[in-house]
């Protein structure tokens, strides 16, 4: 493909810094992670930041720190990356989706608030939330335990009524910040509002450490127990062989921790970098009428472009319109594939098509185009250029297919 559909986007300084500790003796555990953590921590706000290897497994040492175990329920997104629900099965527990708000993709608050009363009330009304498998009879004998919000392509989730739920119903709140570094809800960075937040930093990534992650958190007392989980479950006074709990290699490298100190440095750049992007992309289809281009809700004061993600009037015209693409040499991507719908999903907990209308009704009609913060201006207009002409031959397509009336 000529254009890719994302590129990292690394200069000379990231170079150097990588070659930096290959120069040096720590290539783990060394300066460069704790300069990193201080880095995020500091963008964010909050006091604390711990680097691991993944976002993944920053959100699982999110669901260990709130205390989620057997049977548990999690609250969270089914329109998202399949991680932001597996890590609640890591621990045995139970991931329930709640549908989300058709405009920004991201989980609606007042279906949280109304799933978490059901749940906690029990019988009948908290099979309305509760996977196929888990209703009647099966009820999980948890309770529900967090929200794990999703803020979804970089857009904040509404934040404030979640947190107010969380609070009356005493829930913690880890958020899967992994598309949204640098957002801002209201003028307060995404990650540092819940007790927990997650970023992270694959290649795909708005900045990038290779593989990497790292989660942040309000919480004093949960700094300690998340450098711990990470590191074998050791504690900062123990040995290097004793282990104080069951922990995990969850460590991220020097080698990735200082090309993260390096593309955090230039992070403004790389969000307004991707800002422009996004904004040749809608100055360019603003008039397309067969595409909705993405929506900004109010709340959001600063967006993180992670993707640029358009959708379509039907869900035919979607998959066609890619395969178009394709023979252009555009790439273009269904983005996302509703998570209760994901084949182990439906088997596991008996998930069926019509459980999350909003959630299915944006996975069938989004497709996400090429974008980095690389992409130039003329690379935009060609990918334009195509999802016009590719809009043509398949409204063309349709209506010579179309049964006659
Ligand atoms: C990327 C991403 C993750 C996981 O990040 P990895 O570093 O690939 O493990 C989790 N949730 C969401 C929403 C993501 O986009």
């Amino acid at each position: 493909m000529r254009i890719p559909m994302s590129s990292p986007d690394i200069t000379e300084a990231e170079v150097d810094a990588v070659l930096d500790v290959l120069r040096g003796t720590h290539l783990s555990i060394g300066p460069r992670i704790r300069e990193f953590e201080e880095a995020v921590a500091a963008l964010v706000g909050v006091r604390e930041a711990v680097g691991v290897a993944s976002g993944t497994v920053g959100l699982h040492l999110g669901i260990l720190a709130a205390g989620v175990r057997d049977d548990d329920i999690v609250i969270t997104s089914p329109f998202s990356f399949v991680a932001s629900a597996n890590v609640a099965l890591y621990e045995r527990a139970i991931p329930v989706f709640v549908d989300v708000d058709q405009r920004t993709g991201n989980v609606d608050p007042s279906l949280v608030a109304q799933a978490v009363s059901d749940l906690q009330h029990g019988g009948s009304a908290a099979d309305r939330w509760l996977p196929p498998c888990l209703q009647r009879n099966a009820r999980p004998r948890g309770r529900v335990r967090a929200l794990l919000p999703v803020h979804v392509f970089g857009q904040p989730c509404d934040m404030d009524p979640l947190l107010e739920t969380a609070q009356t119903f005493d829930l913690y709140v880890i958020e899967d910040a992994c598309e949204a570094i640098g957002a801002e809800y209201k003028g307060r960075k995404a990650g540092g509002l819940g007790d927990a937040g997650v970023f992270a930093f694959y290649p795909n990534k708005q900045m990038t450490t290779g593989e990497g992650g790292m989660i942040v958190t309000r919480r004093d007392e949960w700094s300690a127990l998340l450098a711990s989980l990470r590191n074998q479950g050791r504690d900062i006074f123990d040995g290097w062989l004793t282990h104080s709990r069951l922990g995990f290699n969850y460590r991220l490298d020097e080698m990735s921790a200082a090309l993260g100190v390096a593309q955090l440095r230039r992070l403004d750049e790389l969000l307004e970098k991707r800002a422009r992007v996004a904004g040749w992309y809608n100055d360019a289809l603003s008039d397309e009428s067969l595409l909705q281009l993405p929506v900004l809700a109010s709340t959001t004061t600063r967006m993180s472009w992670f993707v640029y993600v358009v959708r379509v009037a039907s869900p035919g015209d979607r998959d066609r319109l890619i395969l178009q693409l394709e023979r252009q040499g555009i790439p273009a991507r269904p983005y996302f594939s509703p998570i209760h719908l994901q084949p182990f999903y439906r088997e596991r907990f008996g998930y069926q098509d019509g459980q999350y209308p909003v959630t299915e009704d944006l996975g069938r009609r989004s497709l996400a185009l090429p974008f980095s913060s690389v992409m130039t201006e003329s690379q935009v207009d060609e990918v334009c250029r195509a999802v016009r002409r590719a809009l043509r031959e398949t409204v063309q397509t349709e209506t010579l297919v179309a049964p006659q009336r």
